[in-house]
């Protein structure tokens, strides 16, 4: 089941210092955002199927944030009283594609790309919650909220100038360091404790 109905999935890139440099990326000045389509939702258990289009699919553990009011312009300290709950992401990538095609659509926006859940929970202060990567139970992913180079109200804001963000809607606030590929067998695990824990295994393209 896909808890959430986005209207649209606004992610940011880059916005965990570790991160950004195992990948050698500077950190950026101001939040990175890319898309990823609706098309791409998966709920937990579903399977992650590998495209036959890449040879270097990734996990990225991520705290997603499920909007509940409609948010236009909103400033940093009012932004956290236009959000639903938050919910455990992967933010699926074909690392491969994402720097042979410089835009990411493709690398990010393949079926099966965006895994959501198991639930959203509510009345949770984000400047507690931690992610946690697991592929295969071993973990390879572990940071606090706090760790984020732009907070969830900043990013809220940010965003929000630049378009309305709807009820339903869905930002994926970025991933810690420790990613890596993943590979048709595998089992990856996105743990926000307080939550719950998404749990999609990972198959093969059907054409290949
Ligand atoms: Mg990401």
């Amino acid at each position: 089941m896909i808890v959430v109905q986005p209207s649209k999935i606004v992610c940011v890139g880059r916005n965990y210092a570790a991160h950004a440099r195992e990948l050698g990326n500077v950190v950026p000045k101001q939040p990175l955002l890319f898309f990823k389509p609706p098309s791409s939702l998966i709920g937990t258990g579903d399977a992650i199927v590998m495209p036959a289009e890449s040879r270097q699919v990734e996990y990225e553990a991520e705290i997603g944030v499920v909007m509940g009011k409609r948010a236009r312009r909103v400033a940093k300290d009012d932004a956290m009283a236009h959000v639903r709950g938050f919910t455990c992401a992967n933010d699926v990538t074909c690392r491969d594609l994402q720097k042979t095609d410089g835009q990411w659509g493709r690398a990010k926006g393949f079926d099966t790309f965006c895994a959501v859940g198991p639930v959203v929970g509510e009345g949770l202060d984000w400047r507690k919650l931690e992610v946690i990567g697991r592929l295969n139970g071993e973990e390879r992913q572990r940071a606090p909220a706090s760790d984020m180079i732009f907070g969830i109200p900043e990013l809220i804001a940010y965003i929000s100038h630049i378009m309305t963000l709807e009820a339903g809607d869905l930002i994926l606030t970025g991933t810690p360091d420790g990613v890596g590929t993943i590979a048709a067998g595998d089992v990856v695990e996105v743990e926000i404790p307080g939550v719950g824990i998404l749990r999609n295994p990972v198959r093969g393209d059907e054409t290949g």
